[in-house]
């Protein structure tokens, strides 16, 4: 039997970035089996709807690089895959239950509902619930004689349709993740299948297609654990054969307590979604991976990690090589904390992977954005330079003075003041020799240029870090960044001499 799993968000908002590994661990687990990855949009909650919603699942799986097999976009011999078009398909399946005892109208008001839970309530039941026993003192088709609900339902009268939960019973299944899970039939309540206003409930919609689109593994967040016992029940009801659950751990906050939520992406500064999203209510704006200069890659290899890794010490692993050592039974039980700072270094190792041509287009391109014009070829061999402390495409814009002319201390404030803790006259007779040899130097070339400064420190009898600071401050006005003598083979003779001479008469102004 071929391995068939779905991803089944409800569109109602952007898919937070634990929906997102949850997509991404049926892709893995499809791949690796050599099946079919299902995208089923469960939209028979209208009230939850939200427009964009579902163009936003469908942006964001492609970004990452997850895009199905089937779903309501490309189509597929089990379409289709958006409930609110099979809405027609279910109620079927109601009867179904009903004609075989396993289900039942219940006709039951709002009010009568509140009335029995206070009935409970006041007879201290702390979790008062429609279920084997309560239903016995409710309007139901199992309490009212079989001409009541004819009548009734000739009448029209509202009803829903609710699952005749066993009352002794032991529910047990066996999860990938978390082995066995074993529930007594008198904690599930018998719960609406059907609703009044025509449309089936998660469960039974989720059930009955999970059956017709042929589901092999159900791989869902923990969130859907407590509901799992009640699909068990529910499969039996049919006399249908059940997928394997494999119930995904939590995505816990950066301190571990408690669920990461989007909140703490706006308190702490990270994106808890894969694109940036505006709702269309409130017009409220949520930052997105995507947007914030993230790799596609990146973000998924760091996902990918949240809550599995394939032993060993490997991180940094493309998405063959995740779909290679994918296997839900390495899943972890326990939540994940999520790192900001550990998917930060995951941009970082892409970043310096990609091609250098790469990098130097997108580097030019920014440049140009911010009024510095250059050719590709020297933004492409900057941005050789700039990549190993960049962890963003952007972060390379702090080379910018590899592309200006002039003196980068010239209205730097943060130079300045970092000059004036670093100059020592006793530097001048080094700095004086250096320029001298910069203007004969035959072979502009960073080992050239790193011999002949050790020279000059050596015959002026300076030592390396009472000099290295001004250099760099001079030609680059900045303590970090790349080394300074690839700095100035790139710079090139003039535009570095003319650095040194300007640093140089700037802090003799000093003296
Ligand atoms: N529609 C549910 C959700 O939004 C699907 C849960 C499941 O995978 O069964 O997460």
């Amino acid at each position: 039997m071929s391995v068939r799993v779905r991803f089944a968000p409800s569109p109602t908002g952007p898919l937070h970035m634990g929906g997102v590994r949850t997509a991404l661990y049926n892709y893995l687990f499809a791949r690796r089996h050599g099946g079919q990855f299902l995208l089923r949009i469960e939209d028979t909650d209208q009230a939850r709807f939200v427009p964009g919603a579902e163009d936003y699942i469908r942006e964001a799986l492609d970004w990452c690089g997850l895009t199905p097999d089937e779903s309501p976009w490309k189509g597929g011999p089990d379409g289709p895959y958006r409930q609110s078009e099979r809405k027609a398909m279910y109620r079927q399946y109601a009867d179904q239950l009903i004609a075989a005892d396993k289900a039942y109208y219940a006709f039951d008001t709002p009010e009568e509902l509140e009335a029995m839970r206070e009935r409970l309530k006041a007879a201290g039941v702390a979790a008062p619930a429609y279920n084997a026993v309560t239903r016995e003192h409710m309007k139901n088709s199992l309490t009212l004689s079989a001409d009541e609900v004819k009548e009734r339902l000739a009448r029209g009268d509202e009803y829903v349709i609710r699952l005749k939960v066993p009352r002794h019973q032991e529910v047990r299944f066996e999860d990938v993740i978390r082995g066995w899970v074993v529930v007594h039939s008198s904690n599930i309540d018998d719960k609406v299948l059907f609703k009044s206003d025509g449309m089936p409930t998660y469960h039974l919609a989720n059930i009955v297609d999970d059956h017709l689109m042929r589901i092999t593994h159900v791989i869902r967040g923990e969130e859907w654990l407590p509901s799992a016992p009640l699909h068990v029940l529910l499969y039996e009801a049919f006399g249908w054969e059940r997928p394997a659950f494999a119930h995904l751990p939590l995505i816990l906050k950066p301190d571990g307590n408690g669920k990461l939520s989007k909140r703490d992406g706006d308190r702490l500064g990270f994106p808890v979604f894969p694109l940036n999203w505006q709702d269309p209510t409130s017009g409220e704006q949520s930052s997105g991976y995507r947007e914030r200069g993230y790799y596609p890659e990146a973000f998924v290899n760091m996902l990918a990690l949240l809550g599995w890794n394939p032993g060993g010490d490997v991180e940094v692993m493309s998405m063959d090589q995740l779909v290679e050592y994918f296997d839900l039974a390495r899943v972890h039980k326990g939540g994940a904390k999520f790192d900001p700072e550990k998917t930060k270094w995951f941009n970082q190792q892409y970043l310096r992977h990609r091609p250098d041509a790469e990098l130097g287009a997108q580097l030019q391109a920014k440049l140009t954005a911010s009024g510095i014009d250059t050719t590709v070829e020297r933004a492409t061999a900057a941005a050789v330079l700039l990549k190993e402390r960049a962890t963003f495409v952007d972060d390379m814009l702090e080379g910018r003075y590899l592309f200006t002319e002039g003196s980068p201390l010239i209205g730097n404030a943060d130079a300045n003041a970092e000059l004036k803790k670093r100059w020592k006259p006793e530097a001048t007779p080094a700095l004086e020799a250096f320029i001298e040899r910069l203007e004969a130097l035959v072979d502009w070339t960073p080992a050239a240029l790193e011999a002949t400064f050790t020279e000059v420190l050596q015959a002026t009898g300076t030592k390396i870090g009472q000099v290295m600071p001004l250099y760099r401050l001079f030609v680059a006005g900045r303590m970090q960044g790349p080394g300074m003598f690839d700095v100035s083979a790139l710079l090139g003779r003039d535009e570095v001499i003319a650095r040194f001479k300007a640093g140089l008469e700037h802090c003799r102004a000093w003296a």
